[in-house]
């Protein structure tokens, strides 16, 4: 840095490889903002990085996840059967038990994990109900805070027992939307019947009307044909007025819908613009467990919804817990895996794998000012592959992860092959 020159910005990134653009790019940052992105910035700033040619792509987001089930999995007994229903009766005995520096704890560690992977935002569930009460909450509120300088983070009251079924539930969604909860959760599919589905999702509207919060509902994450809640969210998000503030996730049963009512949904959903967020690596392991072959997988239909100009988010959902014992908490990992389960191969097809952790979780989450240009926020990957279909193809390291223009995590990986004393080729 020359100290004559004045200092314009707080960091330059130099020598970026930048989707869209064919020559590398210096990115220059200042104020937790990207202010000038060109083939060379001249200017001084407070620090310089070079990337050495790598590809800087927008942070990643996490449009899904149980923070405050995280790390469970070691707590509890095993489930034997390995169904949703015996994860959720085995989870009760941990949230009874669980207490709010517990949560925040477990909490944290996936947090950490997720910025060390290049995810600085994070939408997650949280369990609202008469079982844990609103312990769940604090714990990922207190957590939440604990890293409020490394990502930021969207809760969701999520009424995991059922509202009706769950009689108390309402009173606490309200008080958790008040104590940290800043959107509106849903599970209507867990309801015992359909009226009191159809209850269940007007309770949850009438709460979000009330806060003006964005809702996200658990919804038909069942192999069942017969579920068919995402209907009923549609025609509420449209008589309330709510379009393009409704998120349906799971959406399991689509899988074993009928193709003329699954089309007829799409389309419907299309009107009411419902965004919808699929979580293969739970629902690929979880879904179609009582079936023979052909087994079904539990996934939304992807390419249909993404043909019907829909906004498609990928999701972790859970990571070591009663549901699911793996997830490393990082969205290029899940994207490919969206990959194989919904069959997404040709290069379009891995563009929108790619925008479902990205600019497509963006839209979701609310997040404006995503992406690398002037004006958007200076949160950012350095991965080190030269384009993000190589990232994804090679789950490459993610070298640096930039939150509002600071250096928050970095990994370095050193691997060699050794090929003894003779380096000719074979040798
Ligand atoms: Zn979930």
């Amino acid at each position: 840095m020359n100290s004559a020159a004045q200092v314009a910005f707080d960091l330059i990134l130099r020598q970026a490889r930048v989707e869209g653009r064919q020559a590398l790019a210096d990115i220059a940052i200042s104020g937790g903002m990207i202010r000038e992105v060109s083939d060379h910035v001249r200017a001084d700033s407070e620090h310089e990085l070079d990337v050495e040619k790598m590809i800087v792509s927008p942070a990643f987001l996490q449009p899904h996840i149980h923070l405050d089930k995280v790390g469970t999995l070691p707590l509890l007994g095993r489930n034997s059967s390995g169904t949703l229903a015996e994860a959720i009766e085995i989870l009760h005995r941990i949230k009874r038990s669980s207490t709010e520096d517990e949560v925040a704890a477990r909490a944290g560690v996936v947090i950490r994990q997720a910025v060390l992977s290049g995810t600085t935002r994070i939408r997650t569930h949280v369990d609202v109900d008469t079982v844990g009460g609103l312990v769940p909450l604090r714990g990922v509120v207190q957590a939440a805070r604990e890293h409020a300088d490394l990502c930021e983070i969207q809760i969701v009251a999520f009424p995991q027992e059922g509202i009706i079924r769950d009689p108390g539930t309402a009173e606490l969604m309200d008080a958790a939307m008040s104590e940290g909860g800043s959107v509106v959760g849903g599970m209507p599919h867990w309801e015992a019947e359909e009226p009191a589905a159809r209850e269940h999702i007007d309770i949850c509207m009438r709460i979000a009307q009330r806060c003006d919060a964005d809702i996200d509902m658990h919804v038909d994450e069942t192999d069942d044909p017969g579920s068919r809640t995402l209907d009923i969210l549609i025609d509420a998000t449209s008589r309330a007025g709510w379009q393009g503030r409704v998120t349906a996730g799971h959406c399991c049963a689509m899988a074993a819908w009928p193709d003329g009512y699954a089309s007829q949904v799409i389309t419907r959903a299309a009107a009411a613009r419902v965004n919808f967020v699929t979580n293969p690596a739970t629902n690929l392991l979880l879904q179609g467990r009582l079936d023979g072959e052909p087994r079904r997988r539990g996934l939304p239909r992807v390419k249909e919804l993404l043909a019907a100009g829909l906004l498609v988010g990928c999701g972790q959902d859970c990571v070591q817990d009663g549901f699911y014992p793996f997830g490393a908490a990082d969205q290029l990992q899940v994207a490919l895996i969206l990959c194989h389960a919904a069959q997404l191969s040709v290069p379009a097809e891995i563009d929108d794998a790619l925008a479902s952790i990205r600019h497509a979780a963006a839209r979701i989450m609310g997040v404006r000012g995503y992406g690398i240009e002037p004006g958007c926020a200076a949160d950012l990957v350095v991965v080190d592959a030269d384009d993000m279909h190589e990232a994804l193809r090679l789950q490459a390291n993610r070298r640096w992860v930039i939150r509002r223009g600071r250096v928050v995590a970095e990994t370095s990986i050193t691997r060699t092959v050794n090929r003894g004393n003779d380096q000719s080729p074979g040798g």
